[in-house]
């Protein structure tokens, strides 16, 4: 039997990756227990191949858009319609939505920034904000959660692929610097994780940036974490961290998006907690918050009543 060696790998969108590491055959092994053994280095090799690639992405990505010779620009005052490209669904409420632009033009965001969206519901105009989470050449994808009663979740449940959307933006207050913070804490509900991955990229994606970043992540189920294969390559880097939070999570549920060293808690997320492990309220933290409004209004109070200021805080 040959070893399978890979020179290359290119990713979905045709990134040149690494070669990925050569693994052992059981028999490489001599069993006798020796530190390192040839199967830790491999572990050892492949957690820093992870790392690489996601550089190498993360770094193409970044020259890809600034290469572009045109950014589409949405207009903040003007609506532009965009067709609506593909449709994933991620769970029962949830799916992700990607609309296509001008070919050879890629929509620029800044660190947490939010377009609106605008449709018409028995001739009344409803508009709803919504955070890109990807934002390649040629198309960007938002994650939106439809609610029952919700008149922008009726809307966007009538969607078929080929409609044409209208949207309008980028809006957003957040003003990052790269090192402005010793670290960053995330508290994120639901699609609220969706501005906190445009920041965890844009740190990650720079190796001059040392900002440490924690993510509070609280979603009902295991099988609701948005975005988790993302969530789990992020876990590679030195300087992010993410527990998990289920609220409703039953021994019934689906285990199979769990992975070994993920950290997951059965509650929800409370003061005591926090309490344990925010650092000390200094100018060099600051605290994200993204949920629905009762849990930005918990997680506001929770870090107040610990001691941080208001402007220790930002709430998308
Ligand atoms: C800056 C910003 C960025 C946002 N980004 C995203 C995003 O990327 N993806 C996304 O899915 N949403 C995002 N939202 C929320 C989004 O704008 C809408 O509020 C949401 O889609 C509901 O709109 P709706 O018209 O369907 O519901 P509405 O008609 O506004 O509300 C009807 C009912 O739906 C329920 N409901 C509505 N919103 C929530 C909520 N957030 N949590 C719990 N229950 C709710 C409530 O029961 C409410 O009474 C963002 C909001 C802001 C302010």
């Amino acid at each position: 039997m040959e070893k399978m060696v890979n020179l290359s790998i290119l990713d979905v969108r045709g990134t040149e990756l690494p070669p990925e590491p050569e693994k052992p055959f059981p028999n490489d092994c001599c069993g006798s227990g020796c530190s390192p053994c040839v199967f830790d280095i491999y572990e050892r090799d492949m957690e820093l191949w992870r790392k690489e690639c996601l550089l190498t992405k993360h770094n193409n990505n970044n020259k890809s858009s600034s290469e572009s010779e045109h950014n589409a620009s949405l207009s903040l005052s003007k609506y532009t319609s965009l067709e609506l490209q593909s449709v994933t669904e991620l769970n029962t409420d949830t799916s992700s939505y990607r609309f296509k632009l001008p070919e050879g033009t890629s929509l620029k965001l800044e660190v947490g920034q939010h377009l609106l969206l605008r449709s018409k519901k028995e001739d009344k105009i409803v508009t709803r904000s919504y955070t890109p989470i990807t934002c390649n050449q040629g198309h960007f994808d938002v994650i939106i959660k439809r609610y029952q009663n919700g008149k922008m979740s009726q809307c966007i449940s009538q969607w078929s692929v080929g409609d044409m959307v209208e949207w309008r933006g980028p809006f957003g207050k957040l003003k990052y610097k790269p090192n402005e913070y010793d670290e960053v804490i995330m508290l994120a509900a639901g699609t609220g994780i969706a501005p906190m991955l445009q920041l965890i990229r844009a740190v990650l994606g720079n190796d001059n940036d040392d900002t440490r970043l924690t993510l509070l992540y609280s979603c009902k189920k295991a099988c609701d974490i948005l975005m988790k294969d993302q969530l789990d390559e992020f876990r590679a880097f030195w300087n992010f961290n993410v527990t998990y939070f289920l609220t409703q999570a039953s021994l019934e549920d689906d285990q199979s998006c769990i992975r070994y060293g993920d950290v997951i808690l059965n509650t929800r997320i409370d003061k005591d907690f926090l309490l344990n492990i925010l650092p000390k309220a200094s100018d060099r933290t600051k605290i994200l918050i993204c949920g629905t409004k009762s849990f930005d209004k918990d997680m506001i109070n929770y870090a107040l009543n610990i001691g941080y200021q208001l402007d220790e805080i930002f709430i998308f």
